[in-house]
């Protein structure tokens, strides 16, 4: 179904690998103020690390990964004692500090003072599954009705000026139908929005057909972090939602991917640059433009980029002429912006930027119990092991490592287990 939808031969592959990559992700603490549904990551009390150790991860990524920006997660990285420190730290290594959080504990003093550390971005991560309970006035609400939290913040950084504001969200089998609205609404504030990331649900649930072990040891599925006692979807996939945008915007065109480990033609991060205002959207950078931004930027900065700055994204006339002679999907853009000025030139006021949309489809199950990744991981994160021996590994699955000592292997139940599983539910 997938290559009817978007076809990976049209695409850029993009070119992040484990050693030279646009991203990195460091988590400095597991304490969270939110328990969302969802979460890989156990929410942990005073599990803050030194922020010696955490320079230590910074050192060792630097020893073995190029990369333009340092994901700042956890937990809560506003919770984290020596956040500004930590963030001056990353700034003064030439890298762009970006902070992932749910934006609690985000107050004004706060903001600017990350700002003067050298803060370059901020990812909130919003969405109806998060139990948002104690901010009262959010409890209950849907995901266009939490529009308004978004707007808040995204005026926040607005106002503290040139910080890339990004939003993030969990998309589940009833919240599918949202998606459209949300990428609406982030057209509607495209000045202050920079991109949109929908990140496709992955739990383990009663129905599994695998059986789980850590080396030789058997665990049992409850024990495992992300799993769930009920049936749930878990294999919406990036077309899926490709496809629901393509109801409120028919030409919606991805234009780069990374792939699965185990499937070339899943597309685990889908990217789609659009090029519009607040009013129109005139059209979707292609593949083309996608390998010149990356080429050109390694070739000047020896990395990836995988942020621009929102200066940058402002500059969405000026990248339409730039391109519109090397890129198939800027000139059908530019074509549309003309025919827009033309219409009416006093809209050449009109400040023309960039967005981003980005889907996440995180791990795949394959039938034979391999777990199809991100090939090119962005979000590898630090591990050490209880002998002392670093490594990078997937922040997605680390929950794991910590608890086992080891990635989960998933071996399919044979058909007697099938069958008493299937006694026990009618039982019930
Ligand atoms: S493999 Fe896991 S940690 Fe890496 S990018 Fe994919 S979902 Fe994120």
């Amino acid at each position: 179904m997938e290559n009817h939808v978007v076809d990976a031969r049209n695409l850029y592959r993009l070119p992040w690998t484990m050693p030279d990559n646009g991203i990195t992700w460091l988590e400095p603490t597991s304490q969270c103020n939110l328990n969302c549904y969802g979460c890989y990551r156990k929410n942990i009390k005073n599990s803050h690390k030194p922020l010696e150790e955490v320079k230590h991860e910074l050192d060792f990524f630097q020893s073995m990964r190029k990369t333009d920006c340092v994901s700042i997660a956890g937990g809560d990285p506003l919770l984290y004692p020596d956040i500004v420190p930590l963030v001056a730290d990353i700034k003064r290594r030439g890298l762009k500090p970006i902070l992932n959080t749910n934006g609690i504990a985000l107050t004004k003093e706060l903001l600017h003072e990350l700002k003067q550390a050298g803060v370059f971005g901020f990812t909130f991560h919003i969405d109806s599954k998060q139990g948002r309970g104690r901010e009262k006035e959010w409890m209950g609400k849907n995901e266009l009705e939490l529009c308004d939290l978004r707007l808040h913040y995204a005026e926040m950084l607005a106002a503290e000026g040139n910080i890339a504001c990004s939003f993030n969200s969990t998309v589940y089998d009833d919240t599918i139908q949202y998606v459209p609205q949300l990428v609406e609404w982030a057209q509607k504030h495209i000045d202050i929005v920079h991109t949109m990331v929908f990140i496709l649900f992955r739990y383990i649930t009663p129905d599994t057909p695998f059986n789980f072990y850590a080396g030789d040891r058997k665990i049992v599925m409850d024990d495992i972090h992300y799993h769930s006692d009920k049936s749930e979807v878990t294999d919406i996939m990036a077309p899926d939602i490709v496809n629901k945008i393509r109801e409120k915007y028919p030409d919606f065109m991805p234009a780069a991917y990374l792939n699965g480990t185990h499937r070339p033609d899943h597309f685990k991060w889908l990217l789609t640059e659009r090029v519009g205002t607040k009013d129109r959207i005139f059209g979707y950078a292609g593949s083309k433009f996608l390998e010149l931004v990356m080429t050109l930027y390694h070739y000047k900065h020896d990395r990836y980029i995988s942020y621009a700055s929102p200066k940058t994204l402002g500059l969405g006339r000026t990248t339409l002429l730039a391109s519109w002679g090397v890129d198939k999907g800027m000139r059908k853009a530019a074509g549309n912006y003309f025919k827009y000025l033309s219409a009416n030139p006093f809209r050449l006021f009109k400040k023309v930027r960039m967005q981003s949309i980005m889907i996440i489809q995180p791990v795949d199950l394959m039938p034979n119990g391999d777990q199809s990744m991100c090939d090119g991981c962005p979000d590898i994160t630090y591990y050490k092991d209880d002998k002392g021996r670093e490594q990078l590994v997937w922040s997605c699955r680390l929950e794991e490592l910590m608890k086992y000592g080891d990635f989960l292997r998933m071996v399919p139940k044979n058909a007697i287990e099938v069958e008493q599983e299937q006694e026990k539910e009618l039982v019930k």
